[in-house]
């Protein structure tokens, strides 16, 4: 039988993980996912973006562009749990608010929306400058 001692060690803990604020993590590119909002394969993960809401849906992007179309005129903002971006070096997922980005219509990206997100801040701030581009952070892109 239980102790009251047990029990209560029991429900301390479901008490805790309930109290646990959700936790995002981003969710790799897989073969065949589409952009959610422009329906386009992604298939260059360099430019994806994507990011998950507060009820459980990853919504992935093949442009930062049409991440930050949905996110602005689709969604109410307080339902977004977490948005995350590709580093265009590494193409490694980071946190969008981490990123620095690039914008210029001389990069060619999926959707044109020629916005590159950067994790080094000095390799945005050199590329900005070779292409005389304009150096963003995210509350630009999604205002
Ligand atoms: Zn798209």
């Amino acid at each position: 039988m239980m102790t009251v001692r047990k029990l209560l060690l029991a429900c301390a803990t479901i008490a805790l993980v309930a109290c646990q604020q959700p936790t995002y993590r981003p969710v790799e590119i897989a073969q065949n996912d589409i952009c959610f909002r422009c329906k386009a394969p992604i298939v260059e993960k360099q430019y994806a973006a994507e990011f998950a809401t507060k009820d459980g849906f990853v919504r992935k992007f093949d442009d930062i562009a049409c991440m930050a179309d949905y996110a602005q005129n689709k969604m109410k903002k307080e339902n977004i749990g977490a948005f995350y971006v590709v580093d265009y070096a590494t193409k490694e997922w980071l946190p969008a608010e981490q990123a620095a980005f690039v914008k210029s219509e001389q990069f060619k990206t999926p959707q044109n929306g020629g916005i590159l997100a950067f994790k080094d801040k000095n390799q945005a701030e050199k590329l900005a400058a070779q292409y005389q581009a304009k150096l963003l952070a995210f509350g630009d892109i999604v205002k």
